[in-house]
């Protein structure tokens, strides 16, 4: 049983090097809405992230990243799974990964309901038994989420007479 368990282990970090090794949407792109840079001291992973919105759906995020595997593939995993979606389903994902990231390890990525909302970014669950690593995989959500926040700010005085 435990040698099945090391073994899923394996299995779910191969999924965070593969996205480390080939980052899913890397670079800065044009147009964009908001750009942030975010630091986790703790570790020296750095990350510039745009987002560009198209009406309240999230058209792209862009990033530039530096640090550990965990922090490059979290932002690889982030825009995999929030491009062309709603803010708000966004914002559910950026929920879901939060939890997950909260769950001390003892989450079973295996039987999680999350899974299939989540998709790769499941295999971050081995991640939260080491505190210090918590940040990493929370740094790009935590720009994307600035970066949003500070794009709706932008376009909030424009909010009448919009026309769909
Ligand atoms: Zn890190």
């Amino acid at each position: 049983m435990e040698a099945y368990e090391t073994n899923m282990d394996a299995l779910y970090q191969e999924i965070i090097l593969d996205h480390y090794r080939n980052p899913h949407g890397r670079g800065l792109r044009d147009p964009y809405e908001a750009e942030v840079h975010h630091v986790n001291p703790t570790c020296g992973d750095e990350i510039t992230l745009r987002v560009h919105l198209d009406g309240d759906r999230v058209a792209d995020v862009s990033y530039a990243a530096e640090g550990c595997s965990i922090s490059q593939a979290s932002a690889s995993v982030l825009n995999d799974l929030v491009i062309g979606r709603t803010v708000d389903e966004a914002m559910g994902l950026l929920d879901d990964f939060t939890e997950l990231m909260q769950g001390r390890g003892k989450v079973v990525p295996d039987d999680d309901p999350r899974r299939d909302r989540l998709e790769d970014g499941i295999a971050f669950a081995g991640v939260a038994q080491f505190p210090a690593r918590i940040k990493c995989a929370l740094l790009s959500w935590m720009a994307w989420k600035d970066a949003t926040a500070q794009a709706f700010t932008d376009h909030s005085t424009s909010d009448q007479g919009e026309n769909e």
